[in-house]
């Protein structure tokens, strides 16, 4: 039998008309046969982080199940990012398409090339807003109820 497990993808790119760049991620990603019930939130527009002499970004979350490994869905994520003709310009600096892993189950580790859940993922309103919007009771492994997290993020700005 095999496993298939619940999974969040975060999505952004401030390149080449951005939303169309995630329309095609989108795509790619709903038609691959290890992907299932894929679902995308809607396109949320962001300032950049880093280097601010680059343009806005559009961010999104999708949800869905699949078959592969953490590794084995971070291989597919990286050479979607290349076709798509992602090249690597500067950290944290513009790109045509970033596909992160968020979420893989309720899993919690921490490898060389891969963190789970993602590392920013409770500091950035631009993952967190769109995965709740698809997810709304959505536990982060280690972290707690998304709504919890996205409150505390809040408050932060509050005088
Ligand atoms: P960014 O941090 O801006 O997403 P990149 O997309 O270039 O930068 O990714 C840099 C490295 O981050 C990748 O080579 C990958 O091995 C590593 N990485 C660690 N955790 C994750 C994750 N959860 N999702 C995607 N990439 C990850
Ligand atoms: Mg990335």
């Amino acid at each position: 039998m095999v496993k298939w497990t619940k999974v969040a993808v975060g999505l952004g790119s401030n390149l080449s008309n951005p939303a169309s760049q995630l329309d095609e991620a989108c795509n790619k990603l709903r038609a691959s046969p290890h992907v299932l019930n894929f679902r995308c939130s809607s396109y949320f527009h962001s300032k950049p982080l880093g280097p601010e002499d680059q343009p806005d970004f559009v961010n999104a979350a999708a949800v869905f199940e699949t078959d592969l490994t953490p590794e084995h869905l971070l291989a597919l994520l990286q050479a979607f990012e290349k076709r798509q003709g992602r090249v690597k310009l500067r950290h944290w600096g513009e790109r045509l398409i970033d596909l992160d892993i968020l979420l893989y189950g309720n899993q919690q580790f921490n490898q060389p090339n891969l963190t789970v859940p993602h590392p920013f993922l409770t500091e950035r309103d631009f993952v967190l807003l769109p995965l709740a919007e698809l997810w709304p009771d959505v536990m982060i492994p280690g972290r707690g109820q998304i709504q919890n997290i996205i409150m505390q993020l809040n408050s932060r700005y509050v005088v």
